[in-house]
């Protein structure tokens, strides 16, 4: 695939701006490489789609969040076979179509565009319609995964219960996909028009043909097998993979493994919602995990090495002799991998230290502290006071 242009620049706007001012932007460049004004120019029409298709997903938050999260490269089709590999290529491999633009933006030109043509404002020409595509609805799942399997990423392989096309009308829901005959409402074009007046003059309004639902066909005899519905209930079977690094409420688009719409057409998204899971002893923290250790005292102040867990097992830390409760100590790359665009690293586990002070003694274990009492080396210098209080400032204070 080309190299893509970050969607931000495609239409000239800062990666902070708002729904409104991404919204004013792609308005804008929609308006002005609209192939109504630039008959034949393949620039525009490159620029026009392009302009669209960074508009599909910075206008929509979900798909933005990702995007700024994963960049071209990891999109929806975070998954093998989800497209074209990444955002905009679920439309179709090679990006928009006219088409698709106009079924999905249509209102954002505010009727200056009707369905494809320049209405009113140049004359009023409408483009030859064609019988619309139905699209079926999408299916939610919650996929549960621990904290091992975000950190590695993981593949997963689904039964997914779906409306799936029906084989013997092919989804059609007529009699061995064939017995159709053309709608007569709108003489098999799915559309039908209506003159209204309105802000530009008289302007032609179409809309999708009720009989046919837009089909611009009609079943004559329905497949037995689904009652001509064209879709049946099954089970499919769906294998995909999960990037590492995902988010708890994090949605993932499988495209074209949701519902098959009645009576044929595209079929809709399997949208896979993550859940994570607790792990027992470690916290997430974005790339980060947090683990609390109770050191015991003769660690802390001798020193040693104890068992601390990581992602997917455990690992053996040092503990330098004198540690204060409080210290936060860093396992640098046991975290999970980054996700922040343009970050490919992996965050760090942190481990915050307690001491665990004894709360029954023996006789012999009492005798040795009172033994230690009056020892210079128990008691803190002002010295040590200040420095061990400005290190340990962030438990004290709430910056
Ligand atoms: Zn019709
Ligand atoms: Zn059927």
């Amino acid at each position: 695939m080309d190299k893509k242009r970050d969607y931000y620049e495609v239409l000239g706007v800062s990666k902070t701006a708002s729904a409104d001012e991404i919204k004013k932007a792609y308005r804008k460049m929609a308006l002005k490489y609209h192939p109504d004004r630039n008959p034949g120019d393949k620039e525009a029409e490159d620029k026009f789609k392009e302009a669209a298709e960074a508009y599909d997903v910075l206008s929509d938050a979900d798909k933005r969040a990702k995007y700024d999260q994963f960049g071209h490269s990891m999109g929806p089709q975070g998954f093998p076979g989800g497209g074209a590999g990444g955002f905009g290529g679920g439309f179709h491999a090679g990006g928009f179509t006219m088409e698709d633009i106009f079924a999905q933006f249509g209102d954002i030109f505010g009727g200056r565009f009707n369905g494809g043509g320049f209405s009113g404002a140049t004359g009023g020409r409408a483009r030859q319609a064609q019988p619309r595509q139905r699209r079926g609805s999408d299916v939610r799942i919650r996929l549960k995964l621990s904290l091992e399997e975000i950190a590695n990423g993981v593949t997963k392989n689904l039964k997914i219960p779906t409306f799936m096309p029906c084989e013997h009308c092919k989804g059609t829901g007529a009699k061995d996909g064939v017995a159709f005959a053309t709608c007569q409402t709108c003489h098999g074009t799915g559309t039908v028009y209506e003159q209204v007046q309105s802000f530009f003059g008289v302007e032609t309004v179409q809309s999708t043909c009720p009989t046919c639902e837009g089909t611009g066909k009609v079943i004559t005899e329905p497949c037995q097998y689904c009652h001509g519905e064209g879709v049946v209930r099954k089970d499919e079977q769906v294998s995909f993979t999960i990037p590492a690094g995902v988010s708890d409420g994090q949605t993932l688009t499988l495209r074209g493994h949701g519902n098959a719409p009645r009576n044929g057409g595209r079929r809709g998204d399997l949208l896979v919602v993550i859940e994570e899971l607790k792990h027992p002893e470690l916290i997430r923290d974005g790339s980060d995990v947090i683990y609390n250790l109770m050191l015991d005292l003769p660690t802390a102040i001798l020193g040693g090495s104890v068992d601390v867990p990581i992602i997917g097992g455990k690992a053996r830390l040092k503990i330098a002799p004198g540690t204060q409760p409080g210290k936060v100590l860093r396992m640098r790359g046991k975290g999970l991998p980054s996700t922040d665009y343009g970050n490919t690293g992996r965050g760090d586990e942190l481990i915050n230290v307690m001491v665990y002070m004894p709360e029954k003694l023996s006789d012999a274990e009492r005798a040795a502290f009172e033994g230690l009492k009056d020892s210079p080396n128990m008691k803190p210098s002002e010295e040590d006071k200040n420095r061990l209080f400005s290190k340990f400032k962030h438990i004290f204070e709430n910056n």
